[in-house]
């Protein structure tokens, strides 16, 4: 049966962060960083930096390479012109000092806490991570949003469980409106069975969340397409052929149309050509194979600032 993540948190989770904090939208030259960021910053390790966190002023003292190297807006803040630039000290009283525990933990190790951290009751803390994805993108910190998308992903399969209504306010509040992070859990609602989650959970869901996730279920066609990973294909004989999985018209030895590289089904040029609107989301389907996140979570990450993933990986 279908679960939530676990409910618990703290009421200050729930406000509304400052989104104005990264610095990559305000003319910034773009930031590059060598695949393993870590390797190269070692090598000029000479000076340190003093970040001030949370309201109660969490003082941590960290090697100012590299949180420059791996951060747009650390290598402004501690390089620029900035008056923080004199100092060696950057003040970030809106961020909570235990999320920002996970961002120093990235910085000097490329990763996450390990997977019980993210349990409590024996289910997905899904709202931690969403508020370090949160606070990765006031960071710039691309590297960890994409871990963060891909932890999210994982422990939705493992536990089949989707994020809490409580979850949606963090995603729709305190996210920039296009972060990838968004995408994936509406994908995930979407392909999932969550009809009696939604309908029954004792508390609210976001209205813009209920309004995305509504917008794409309102175009089945659209998401069954999206579902499968279609590959050219031609039948070779009659014996070899298959039905469209839209239309059902037999697909003629020779003619072109597309399978599915997941599931096996075939499509007629026909019906992918017409944007499947004809097409039904079949839920039988959605909850045992083809899903968006399962064939590769790089459509969920972001490559600005970080190496692409290789082909092998997605
Ligand atoms: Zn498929
Ligand atoms: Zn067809
Ligand atoms: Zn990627």
């Amino acid at each position: 049966m279908l679960d939530a993540g676990n409910l618990t948190r703290t009421a200050s989770g729930r406000k509304a962060r400052p989104k104005t904090l990264c610095l990559r939208y305000e003319g910034l030259p773009r930031y590059h960083s060598s695949a393993n960021p870590r390797s190269t910053a070692f090598k000029t390790f000479d000076r340190s930096a003093a970040i001030i966190v949370g309201s109660q002023g969490a003082r941590f003292l960290v090697h100012k390479e590299l949180f420059a190297r791996q951060s747009p807006f650390f290598a402004a803040a501690l390089n620029g012109a900035f008056a923080e630039g004199v100092s060696q000290a950057v003040h970030l009283p809106d961020v909570e000092a235990k999320t920002f525990e996970h961002v120093v933990l990235w910085m000097y190790t490329g990763r996450l806490e390990r997977d019980p951290f993210f349990y409590k009751d024996g289910k997905p803390t899904y709202f931690t991570l969403l508020d370090i994805y949160a606070l990765a993108d006031q960071l710039c910190v691309e590297g960890l949003r994409n871990a963060v998308v891909d932890k999210i992903a994982a422990l939705a399969e493992t536990t089949n469980s989707v994020p809490t209504p409580t979850d949606t306010f963090i995603l729709y509040e305190a996210m920039r409106h296009n972060a990838p992070v968004r995408r994936l859990i509406l994908d995930v609602f979407a392909f999932k069975k969550t009809d009696n989650i939604v309908a029954t959970h004792p508390d609210d869901w976001h209205p813009t969340f209920l309004r995305d996730l509504v917008c794409k279920l309102k175009r089945p066609g659209w998401a069954a397409l999206r579902r499968h990973e279609l590959r050219a294909w031609r039948p070779l004989s009659w014996q070899g052929t298959k039905a469209c999985e839209i239309c059902k018209a037999v697909l003629k030895p020779g003619a072109s149309g597309s399978q599915c590289a997941g599931c096996n089904r075939a499509f007629c040029a026909g019906c992918v050509g017409k944007g499947m609107g004809s097409c039904s989301l079949d839920w039988a389907v959605a909850e045992r194979e083809c899903k968006p996140w399962l064939r590769g979570m790089c459509e969920y990450h972001e490559h600005e600032e970080t190496e692409k993933c290789p082909p092998e990986a997605e």
